[in-house]
């Protein structure tokens, strides 16, 4: 069949060690996944994590710099782990991504009891590095996650505090979307987010493993 006008390209990740391109597909998000970050933002402990998306145009690859997005005066980093979904439900691999946060927007939208989508979901929202094929690990929980600005650590934490781990997010979310190839999960943030502002050079990393850094423009 031919198309009405040309079919978008997807963006594609860079893979640790290969040729070929990750594919992205969809890009979804869990939110409060750890116990002090949900702490930090005033939020109930005993509630159970949340999804939430972003389109894929968020994504942005390693190696570019990031606009400061329009209509917010708070910009947030949220370092976090990022699962690349493989065929037939398997992780493929996996890499460091910050889910960059209109937290004004954010906070009024919660208020309000209206959807985060204005809030998460804006150009340059996804940064994403490129994807550590598994290999051998089995178990997420000795990464450690850290992202500095400036050259100053602003968020550490450690994989094995994640309220759901990377597998039972696959099931929990499963249960719910046809997960396909390709498809991001962003599995949440630690503890110690914080404002961005124009000029700041981030480094977002899975220590020893992956490292992503950009600079806000
Ligand atoms: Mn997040």
């Amino acid at each position: 069949m031919s198309f009405q006008f040309p079919k978008p390209e997807s963006i594609t990740l860079p893979i640790q060690g290969s040729d070929n391109g990750f594919p992205v597909n969809h890009v979804y998000c869990v939110g409060r996944n750890y116990k002090a970050h949900i702490r930090e933002m005033g939020a109930d402990v005993k509630e159970p994590p949340l999804f939430f998306s972003k389109p894929n145009w968020a994504v942005v690859r390693p190696g570019t710099d990031i606009d400061y997005p329009a209509d917010t005066e708070n910009l947030n980093h949220e370092v976090e782990l990022v699962i690349a979904v493989g065929e037939n439900m398997s992780i493929f691999g996996f890499g460091v991504g910050v889910d960059l946060t209109r937290r004004d927007i954010q906070a009024k939208a919660k208020e309000e009891g209206k959807p985060w989508f204005l809030a998460k979901c804006f150009p340059g929202s996804a940064p994403v590095s490129e994807i550590i094929p598994m290999g051998d690990l089995t178990d997420f929980s000795d990464l450690k996650l850290t992202l500095s600005v400036n050259g100053k650590i602003k968020q550490s934490g450690t994989c094995k505090n994640m309220i759901w781990n990377p597998n039972e997010i696959m099931c929990e979310l499963a249960g719910e979307v046809p997960l396909q190839p390709g498809d991001l999960i962003f599995t949440g943030t630690p503890e110690g987010v914080g404002k961005l502002e124009k000029g700041d050079a981030i480094i977002a990393a899975v220590t020893g493993v992956v490292e992503l850094s950009f600079i806000i423009s």
